[in-house]
């Protein structure tokens, strides 16, 4: 973003945040890696939207709000260029059938409402098992990660973060540095910090959530 000129620095910690909160892309060490979601998802604004989705369009418009914000412009033209634009580019692709659902991958657990094998999912808020029996059965569950596979990175140190099981089996999460670092929630962490108070940010059910102050995404 900073090469080509888009977006204000302040806005690019809040960019990777929503990206990887939303399960478009995940961390690896300091690269970000797409999701098949991301994937996906940047194939169908390409197609759809390619008019509006390219830094030509968005370096454009920032200029075109500068000017407006600089009173060079009047906003009701500005917005009304845009939106005969884009009316027509909605429609197209309102019209259109293509879903970003990913390829479920199979499991060995069976569904306890009609005994079906449950699929691995990947929505927009991350894993999750659902009825191989779909749309029939609508049954789904979390997916309990593996609990030998790290299911984020800490948002304190960075090192792996596991789901482990209290003494009742109740779920928590906690980093791999139980010395130095010690981080642990009861909410799955995003792996990233809040914005507003560097806290970790949380998955609880659909919404993602600091873990401390009131910002939510
Ligand atoms: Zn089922
Ligand atoms: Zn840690
Ligand atoms: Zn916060």
């Amino acid at each position: 973003m900073e090469e080509k000129g888009i977006g204000r620095p302040a806005t690019y910690a809040a960019t990777i945040t929503i990206l990887t909160a939303r399960n478009y892309c995940s961390k690896d060490g300091k690269y970000l890696v797409p999701t098949e979601l991301g994937r996906k998802m940047v194939e169908y604004l390409e197609k759809f939207f390619s008019g509006v989705i390219n830094v030509k369009f968005t370096a454009h418009m920032e200029n075109r709000l500068d000017d407006i914000a600089e009173n060079k412009d009047e906003w009701h033209g500005v917005v009304d260029s845009f939106w005969n634009g884009f009316k027509d580019l909605l429609k197209n692709a309102d019209a259109s059938s293509v879903t970003m659902k990913s390829q479920p991958v199979e499991t060995d657990v069976v569904c306890e409402k009609c005994g079906h094998k449950m699929v691995i999912r990947e929505g927009r808020f991350g894993k999750f098992l659902g009825c191989s029996n779909f749309p029939k059965c609508k049954n789904v569950k979390p997916y309990e990660a593996d609990e030998k596979k790290p299911v984020s990175k800490c948002p304190q140190c960075g090192k792996n973060v596991y789901a482990l099981k209290t003494k009742h089996g109740k779920h928590f999460y906690a980093c791999e540095d139980r010395e130095g670092c010690n981080f642990m929630s009861w909410d799955i962490p995003t792996g990233e910090k809040c914005p507003n108070c560097g806290k970790a940010l949380v998955r609880k059910g659909k919404t993602i959530k600091c873990s401390s102050c009131d910002y939510k995404l």
